[in-house]
C-alpha cells in the first residue's frame, strides 16, 4: 500500500526546524490587519499542526511585511521586487548571502574552475542576479556580471563570451532563449559551454534545440523558488526539467487542489514564509535520477486561467496546443479589453507558421471558451506570427498571457 507523499520532510527531519515556524506564527498573530485569523492556531509541534495552519497568499505576505519591517541580523537588508503583477513594486526582504549557503551545501553547479555569465538582469530590485553571484562567490568561480544587453549587443557580447570560453550561463529561460536565438543567427558557438544556470520561469524545451546548435556540451541546472520563498529546490540535468529537490531548510507541503505551499525553517528568513502558496500547484514523487527523497514536480500555475467573457480560457492548455505545431517555438495570449469586456483574443505565435488562419480555425473549432465567447464574431479570434512576445518590463518575465486595455 502506498501513501501520498505530502511533505517533502519526514516528520522526524522536521521537528527541529519547526521552531522557526512557530517563531513565524508568533510574528503573523502581531500584524493587526489579519485580525483573529491566527488566533485559534496552535503552535505547530507536529507536520499535521503545521497543514492546519491558514495558507499565506502573496498580499497576505505583503501586508504582513509592511507591518513586521525585518532586518538582517549581519550585513545588509537588502529590499527585492515581490509578487504581484500589477502596480508598484511590492516589497520582499533578504540579507547579504540570499540564503545561498545553505543552498550550496546541497547543490553545488559551479566549480573553481568554472567561468560564470550572470545573464539575470541586475537592477530594478531584481533578486536572481544577486542570488546567482551569491552562489557563484561560494563556489570560487570566475564571475562575468552581465545583466542584460540590448538587441544590438548580442552578436558583440557573443564573441566577448566565446574568447573567454565561457563554462556555464545563467538566467531566466526567456533570457537564455534569446541569446542562443541570436548566437545562431551570427553563427556563433560556445563549444566550451557545459552549464546552464536556470531560475524563475519553467525550462522551455526548445532551448533544448538551440543548445544542440550552439553548446552541445551544455546541460542544465535549474532552481525552483520566488523572491518570497527564495531558492526553495534545484535540479541536475539527470531530473525532469519540471522536477526539484527540496532543500531541508524548505518545507514543500501539497495542499488541497494539488496546490504548493512552503514553509520556512531557515532561522536567518526574513520574509514571514508559513504556508506561502505561490499559486504553483505539483506533487512529491520520487525522481528519476535515483536522488532518495521526495522531489517535487511543478505541474503549473493553478491561476493560469484568465475569465474571456464570462468563460475561463484555460492558457496553457491552448498554448500547449499551439506550441506543438510544426515551427512554433513559443506562444503567448493577448486578450484586448475595452471597457472590462474581452474585445479580442490574439495568440501571438514566435517562429514559423505557414498557415496562421488553418490553426486559428482549428483553436476556435478544438477550444470552447473560444468558440462560444466568440460566437457573433469569430474574427475577433486571431492568430498572429510576431517577432517578439510581450514581456513585464518591471519582472523582465514573459508569462503566458497578457491583457490589455484598450481605450
Ligand atoms: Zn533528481
Amino acid at each position: 500500500m502506498t501513501t501520498r507523499t505530502t511533505f517533502s520532510l519526514t516528520e522526524a527531519a522536521a521537528a527541529e526546524g519547526l521552531a522557526v515556524a512557530r517563531r513565524t506564527l508568533e510574528l503573523l498573530r502581531g500584524v493587526p490587519e489579519f485580525g483573529d485569523r491566527y488566533a485559534a492556531a496552535a503552535p505547530p509541534g507536529t507536520l499535521a499542526e503545521l497543514a492546519a495552519l491558514p495558507p499565506l497568499a502573496k498580499d497576505d505576505l505583503n501586508t504582513a511585511l509592511a507591518h513586521l519591517e525585518p532586518a538582517a541580523e549581519h550585513g545588509a537588508t537588502w529590499l527585492f521586487q515581490s509578487g504581484g503583477s500589477t502596480g508598484a513594486p511590492k516589497v520582499g526582504y533578504a540579507p547579504t548571502g540570499f540564503y545561498m549557503a545553505k543552498v550550496f551545501e546541497h547543490w553545488q553547479p559551479l566549480e573553481r574552475d568554472d567561468v560564470f555569465v550572470n545573464a539575470w538582469g541586475a537592477g530594478r530590485m531584481w533578486g536572481a542576479h544577486f542570488l546567482a553571484a551569491g552562489l557563484a562567490d561560494l563556489s570560487g568561480c570566475r564571475v562575468i556580471a552581465l545583466g542584460s544587453v540590448t538587441a544590438e549587443e548580442y552578436p558583440q557580447w557573443l564573441g566577448f563570451l566565446a574568447d573567454r570560453k565561457v563554462t556555464a550561463i545563467g538566467g531566466t529561460p526567456s533570457v537564455l532563449r534569446l541569446w542562443f536565438a541570436h548566437a545562431r543567427a551570427a553563427g556563433i558557438e560556445l563549444p566550451s559551454l557545459r552549464k546552464v544556470l536556470w531560475l524563475g520561469e519553467a525550462w522551455q524545451p526548445q532551448l533544448e534545440e538551440d543548445l544542440a546548435a550552439v553548446a552541445p556540451k551544455a546541460r542544465r541546472h535549474g532552481m525552483f523558488g520566488s523572491t518570497e520563498t527564495w531558492v526553495v529546490g534545484a535540479n541536475s540535468p539527470d531530473c525532469p526539467a519540471d522536477t526539484f529537490h527540496p532543500f531541508p531548510h524548505q518545507l514543500v507541503h501539497v495542499g488541497d487542489g494539488g496546490l504548493l505551499d512552503f514553509t520556512s525553517l531557515d532561522p536567518a528568513m526574513l520574509n514571514p514564509v508559513l504556508r506561502y502558496r505561490t499559486g504553483d500547484a505539483g506533487e512529491l514523487v520520487p525522481c528519476p535520477c535515483g536522488r532518495p527523497g521526495p522531489a517535487m514536480r511543478v505541474l503549473g500555475r493553478r491561476d493560469n486561467v484568465v475569465q474571456v467573457r464570462g468563460l475561463g480560457l484555460h492558457v496553457d492548455e491552448l498554448l500547449a496546443r499551439v506550441e506543438r505545431e510544426p515551427g512554433v517555438t513559443r506562444a503567448q495570449v493577448l486578450v484586448t479589453e475595452r471597457g472590462g469586456r474581452a474585445e479580442s483574443v490574439d495568440v501571438l505565435v514566435l517562429g514559423a507558421l505557414p498557415d496562421p488562419d488553418s490553426l486559428r480555425r482549428a483553436l476556435l473549432a478544438e477550444t470552447f471558451t473560444l468558440s462560444t465567447a466568440f460566437v457573433h464574431d469569430p474574427e475577433h479570434v486571431r492568430v498572429r506570427v510576431v517577432d517578439a512576445l510581450i514581456s513585464n518590463d518591471r519582472t523582465g518575465k514573459t508569462a503566458g498571457f497578457a491583457v490589455r486595455e484598450e481605450l
